[in-house]
């Protein structure tokens, strides 16, 4: 198959023919139908984020399930599906345990650890994937399994209730998503509540985590720390 790839870090990207993958336990092999880019493209390329290299990028994957796994019970050929950015974790550690996978120290990412889908072809764990209705076109779900995700896990960690209000900080590719889905919650809420409104705090909940206490985090964690602060 052919796949856009990274050979070392701050090098250009290659269309190369490559071995295509075949399913192992708990996989499905997914045909891309497209494959989103953000700046974090940029990050891994230059080597801003730990893993290895040469890489296959691509952590906003969707496409239509092509084989699966024999142990593979929940999806099947032919299902339309993405993933993010975590493709599987240790379910052990402390941040597993808290619910905060995305910091766990054996997790492994989409595009980092596991092959991205800047490919014909991609792998993904069958409990990672996420089932697109048939309504959403691939270009439109590409993107959510990022900035969508990354903005909804915002909203879903200050837990915004009905009688408060929401505050999105810079309307962006993510920030535009954040106002349709805080948008979205707050009509439901009001069906709910009797309420119009409601209120989330997306930065807080990342600034929280600084102050957690000190055990083992993710690489990226730290990547994402060091980032934020050289970036001032
Ligand atoms: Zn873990
Ligand atoms: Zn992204």
């Amino acid at each position: 198959m052919k796949a856009a790839v990274v050979p070392a870090v701050s090098s250009s990207w290659q269309i190369k023919d490559v071995p295509q993958p075949q399913p192992g336990p708990n996989q499905v092999l997914v045909k891309m139908h497209a494959s989103g880019i953000c700046y974090t493209d940029v990050h891994l390329t230059l080597g801003h984020f730990p893993g290895p290299f040469p890489r296959i990028l691509g952590h906003e994957p969707v496409g239509e399930i092509a084989a699966v796994a024999p142990d593979v019970t929940t999806r099947q050929v032919g299902d339309r599906v993405g993933s993010a950015w975590i493709q599987s974790t240790c379910g052990r550690c402390e941040w597993c345990q808290r619910g905060r996978r995305m910091f766990c120290p054996y997790m492994k990412g989409t595009g980092i650890e596991a092959q991205g889908g800047h490919a014909e072809y991609m792998l993904m764990n069958a409990d990672a994937t996420y089932l697109i209705p048939d309504e959403v076109s691939y270009e439109q779900a590409a993107t959510i399994f990022c900035a969508g995700y990354t903005v909804y896990s915002g909203l879903r960690w200050a837990d915004p209730q009905p009688h408060e209000r929401v505050a999105v900080l810079g309307i962006g590719g993510l920030g535009h998503l954040a106002v349709q889905y805080a948008k979205a919650a707050a009509a439901i809420s009001a069906r709910m509540k009797s309420s119009a409104t409601a209120r989330a705090l997306p930065l807080q909940a990342v600034r929280t985590s600084s102050s957690a206490p000190p055990i083992r985090r993710s690489p990226w964690w730290t990547a994402f720390r060091d980032y934020g602060q050289t970036a001032g």
